[in-house]
């Protein structure tokens, strides 16, 4: 990561970034693809009233789509409560999703478990092995892999690092944060990120964290983002030398001004268009991982997959 960047060169790089990151299947744009060998998933200690609360995946998993069903079983992993969407609590390893990535020829950025969480407890630690042996063998790639349970991430993790495997956690205040964010920084990495998305809040981020993607909240029930938090996120990464990428605004961005609350009027219903941003928040930036080490040095004892892998 460079620091001390013209403001106008950021652009520049960001608007390039922005054209290098549309999404093969996916429209999270700092990924190329997503990749969901789990399913099912639980809300988070923590994030119960905060970040799980108006989860995505488990509405999407609430409304009964056969592919988004177990194999085994046949059933939702989620259902519509009073109170929402709400996970069974199930969680389960697909076996016909695990060898998506090897049959993917071309590089890629890989989000691992957009839907799920793959150090949730209920996944035994063979299934998450299973997991790391495909990412050990598809060094053509790069796998993000975001939590919300990085205690058990860094217990299950005590190899050398992947090069090709960036570990991140999810956080949406302080008080995650200040769980969260030290754990992060133990788990040996490439590159160590902190999805700050939904932002609920101000976060005084530690030092260490080489990539920070920070959002507000969309969908139903979106709580407010004040543009101040992406504003002292950005300015926390330019201090640090680490990457910054602003994902999207959400669906009640607001800023203070003068001591009033002004909300921002935006098109994108999840504040994603950043020509509809301030300048100064158009910042979309990747990290220079730090470890090119072979990745069959990092998965101690791990089976590898056979060369008969399912087809997607
Ligand atoms: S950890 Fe992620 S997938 Fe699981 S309930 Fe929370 S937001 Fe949803």
């Amino acid at each position: 990561m460079t620091l001390g960047w013209h403001p106008a060169r950021r652009l520049l790089i960001g608007a390039t970034w922005k054209l290098k990151t549309l999404a093969a299947n996916t429209k999270i744009e700092w990924t190329h693809r997503t990749w969901n060998p789990v399913r099912g998933c639980s809300m988070a200690k923590g994030s119960e009233t905060g970040g799980c609360l108006n989860c995505y995946a488990a509405r999407m998993s609430a409304r009964n789509l056969p592919e988004l069903k177990s194999p085994t079983t046949g059933q939702s992993f989620a259902r519509i409560l009073e109170s929402g969407p709400r996970w069974t609590g199930d969680v389960e390893l697909i076996e016909k999703a695990l060898h998506l990535p090897a049959h993917w020829r071309s590089p890629q950025r890989i989000f691992v478990n957009s839907m799920s969480d793959l150090f949730h407890e209920a996944l035994p630690d063979e299934a998450i092995n299973r997991v790391f042996a495909v990412m050990a063998t598809c060094p053509q790639h790069t796998f993000q892999v975001l939590t919300k349970r990085p205690e058990r991430m860094l217990r299950y993790l005590n190899g050398k690092p992947l090069a090709n495997l960036w570990l991140g956690t999810s956080v949406e205040n302080q008080a995650t944060a200040e769980v969260r964010v030290p754990l992060l920084l133990q788990v040996p990495a490439a590159v160590r990120f902190v999805s700050y998305e939904p932002a609920l809040g101000p976060i005084d981020f530690a030092q260490g964290v080489d990539w920070i993607i920070v959002g507000g909240e969309s969908g139903p029930g979106a709580r407010g983002f004040d543009v101040a938090w992406a504003r002292r996120t950005i300015e926390h990464c330019e201090i640090e030398g680490s990457a910054c990428f602003v994902k999207q605004l959400g669906a009640r961005p607001f800023e203070e001004v003068g001591g009033e609350h002004r909300r921002l009027v935006l098109l994108d219903r999840k504040g994603g268009d950043w020509n509809e941003w301030p300048a100064d928040l158009r910042v979309r930036e990747f990290p220079k991982p730090a470890i090119p080490i072979p990745s069959a040095t990092l998965v101690q004892n791990v089976p590898l997959p056979s060369a008969s892998a399912d087809a997607p």
